[in-house]
């Protein structure tokens, strides 16, 4: 039997450091995650006693019989002081709770446990799960008890209570007389075997129930400690900034996306420079977090508070523009639209601009910044020449590029991790008056790309975008009945700024198009708003309200057509059509953090659903991200704006592959208290990045 206790202490040292353990160590505890915990155990708790009571009659021998005997007689009672608890903790659920889709993953690992006191008939592997269990409960006793003083409601708690820790510390099992007579009985290969295979099962089930136990935390957050938010508010309101609580805060705890949500206690409005380093100071000073946020239009908890406190840069708007240095200044909250109605009065506007007018300055550059004239300029961000930020640390500083690339870094493409931008100093360009498109038709992927790299690099337009669409050929038989047999075609929009006309015949001549479907001219004022009416059609329609799990990658080019084609076969009809295709330069000086594949060149694959409805949602997710893992393991990158789920250490290690140390290393220097945070990098969090 010393195998199979060897085996438990590796077990048990591996599942004290998993991150719900540790929150129950010295993480934050509020009464309403304390509340929750105990309610999401009731049915692991209770199966428990079953498992005594059913473990103990199914036992043969007698000298493991007394072991095992001992074990219920000390155990068996405990949940009345559970039920206790619930009523005193007012957790206690109605019967379709505990059976419900809450409670089924609890339900799930419980009943898995279970399985292991029908899974063989020998007394060893009872005693082995015994073991085990005790093992679990030794790892967390100590930690749940502490947890609930820190929670605040300890008092008058009678399981998870220190009476019951020193309860279950005086357990004869525990004893050492116990342990050394266990050690030296002899199990033969095959049980041995058996019984290492049960206590990696009962330590990996506990680790899941950890797991989940930590997620369902992470999922409704508000886990500061309430004393130091109290603090902070009363503290900001002292220095004078501008608070919202209740109703109006509510709207920051989702997002474009409309999957995630977390309650928000407060919400710092920030007028100006000098604000945002009030709010960061008073956060380093009492150790609470800040999410910095500008619309809102990220869609996987980029700009929601992980902590329930909001930093909104939004009301900073003011825009500059020296016509002489061809250069605007655009405080973080300005709009596009807003910048575009200044610059174009000089006939300028930005190298880069998002299709999405309406999303501000700081938010766009804080995650890169696409558009349909990336194919020439790349993103947004890198045509920022000038800086004004506050660090995560909560000092100001401003600064060129070419004087402070580390600043740059730390911010551009970055999603508000390290500092906050205050003033962006964006280039600008020359344009025409007006925007000259054409269409083009393609019935082949291969064809259309093809196009857009030998237009990348001869007679490149302005503008270039390209959709997917397709159409319906009726129902066809697959592998689970009738499904629409689709078929896929593909159109580009090459525009022109120019105050003289363009002939058609002029680019259609290199093309493998199909058909020119379009030519027509606009105003460059009017070109930039083009997708004003598709969005204004989506808030009439409801679709603006639904689930956005928009996924955008880089993809190689070389493989970008394969890449594609799989995307396009396997995403659910929920996801609808009209997915866009850009294509990137590889030999561009990007933003440090803005990952690419390794690649000459790239496409840049957007699926942006107008919405999905709460139906489609989970299958939706589901697909989504089957399809993203399979596209990161063959090359592909995220634009991390999108739906991302709830990436973890390992997701990020892959996303910066070599520049990940850099990046982390990055967040300790511009953030040494780690204020600013989101939902986006909260499992990395407590994953200790
Ligand atoms: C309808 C629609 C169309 C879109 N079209 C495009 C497009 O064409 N091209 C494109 O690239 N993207 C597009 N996006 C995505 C968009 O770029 C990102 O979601 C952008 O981050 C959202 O900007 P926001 O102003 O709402 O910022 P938020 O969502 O509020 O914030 C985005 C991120 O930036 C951080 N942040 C915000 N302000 C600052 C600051 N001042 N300093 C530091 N960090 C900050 C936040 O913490 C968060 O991590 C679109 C989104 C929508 C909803």
């Amino acid at each position: 039997m010393l195998a199979i206790q060897r085996s438990i202490k590796k077990h048990q040292l591996r599942l004290s450091q998993v991150p719900f353990l540790r929150r129950l160590e010295s993480g934050e505890a509020t009464m309403e995650d304390g509340r929750q915990f105990a309610a999401d155990l009731t049915f692991w708790v209770m199966t428990f006693q079953d498992i005594l009571r059913l473990n103990r009659s199914r036992m043969r021998q007698s000298t493991l019989s007394e072991i095992v005997e001992q074990h219920l007689r000390e155990d068996s009672g405990h949940e009345k002081w559970f039920w206790h608890d619930v009523r005193a903790l007012s957790v206690l659920r109605s019967a379709e709770w505990y059976f419900g889709e809450e409670c089924a993953r609890v339900r799930e690992l419980s009943l898995e446990l279970a399985s292991e006191v029908f899974r063989s008939e020998h007394d060893e592997l009872r005693v082995a799960l015994i073991l085990s269990l005790e093992a679990t409960g030794e790892e967390f006793f100590p930690r749940v008890v502490s947890y609930f003083e820190r929670c605040n409601l300890g008092h008058d708690l009678k399981y998870f209570a220190q009476t019951h820790r020193e309860v279950e510390r005086n357990h004869e099992v525990f004893e050492t007389k116990t342990h050394e007579a266990l050690a030296r009985l002899q199990l033969d290969a095959e049980r041995r075997a058996e019984a290492l295979g049960l206590v990696t099962r009962v330590f990996a089930a506990f680790e899941e129930l950890a797991s989940f136990l930590e997620q369902r935390i992470l999922d409704k957050t508000g886990h500061q400690s309430e004393g130091a938010v109290t603090k902070y508010l009363r503290d900001a309101a002292s220095r004078g900034l501008v608070l919202r609580v209740g109703a109006s805060a509510e709207a920051f705890g989702t997002d474009f996306g409309g999957i995630l949500r977390s309650p928000v206690t407060a919400v710092v409005d920030a007028r100006n420079e000098d604000d945002i380093v009030q709010a960061v100071s008073i956060a380093n000073a009492l150790g609470v977090q800040l999410t910095v946020r500008a619309g809102g239009n990220s869609q996987a908890g980029q700009s929601i508070p992980g902590s329930g406190l909001s930093l909104h840069v939004a009301p900073i708007r003011e825009i500059r523009v020296d016509p002489g240095a061809r250069m605007a200044f655009c405080g973080p909250g300005a709009t596009w639209r807003e910048l575009l109605l200044v610059s174009l009065k000089h006939d300028l506007i930005p190298y880069v601009q998002p299709l999405n007018l309406d999303l501000s300055v700081g938010g766009t550059v804080s995650a890169g910044g696409l558009g349909s004239s990336s194919h020439m300029h790349g993103t947004a961000a890198e045509h920022v020449g000038l800086l004004r930020i506050v660090t995560g640390g909560g000092k100001s500083i401003s600064g060129r590029r070419e004087d402070h690339p580390d600043m740059f870094d730390a911010v551009l493409a970055n999603q508000g991790r390290c500092a906050v931008a205050t003033e962006i100093g964006l280039s600008l360009r020359a344009t025409a008056g007006r925007v000259q498109t054409f269409a083009f038709r393609y019935n082949a992927l291969s064809d259309m790309l093809h196009d857009m790299k030998w237009l990348s690099r001869h007679d490149v337009p302005d503008h270039m975008e390209a959709f997917s669409s397709s159409f319906f050929l009726g129902m066809r038989c697959g592998a689970a009945g009738y499904v629409p047999h689709r078929r896929w075609a593909f159109t580009l929009h090459l525009s022109y700024e120019r105050d003289t006309e363009v002939d058609p015949r002029h680019v259609a001549t290199a093309l493998r198009a199909n058909e020119l479907v379009l030519n027509e001219s606009s105003t460059v004022a009017s070109y930039a708003a083009r997708y004003d009416s598709r969005f204004q059609f989506m808030r009439m329609s409801g679709a603006w309200q639904q689930a956005h799990p928009w996924l955008e990658w880089l993809l190689p080019a070389e493989t970008a057509v394969e890449l594609a084609t799989t995307v396009l076969e396997r995403l659910p009809a929920a996801f609808g059509e009209g997915h866009r295709l850009f294509y990137l330069p590889g030999d561009r000086d990007y933003p440090r953090f803005f990952a690419v594949p390794q690649a000459r060149e790239f496409v840049g694959l957007a699926v942006l659903p107008t919405g999905v409805s709460k139906e489609n949602l989970s299958a939706a997710l589901d697909a989504a991200s089957a399809i993203d893992r399979d596209l990161q393991e063959r090359g592909a990158k995220r634009y991390l704006s999108g739906w991302l789920g709830s990436p973890n250490r390992m997701f990020w290690q892959h996303h910066y592959g070599q520049k990940f140390e850099n990046w982390l290393d990055s967040k300790k220097r511009w953030d040494p208290n780690a204020v600013l945070q989101s939902r986006l990098f909260q499992t990395l969090e407590t994953e200790g990045g």
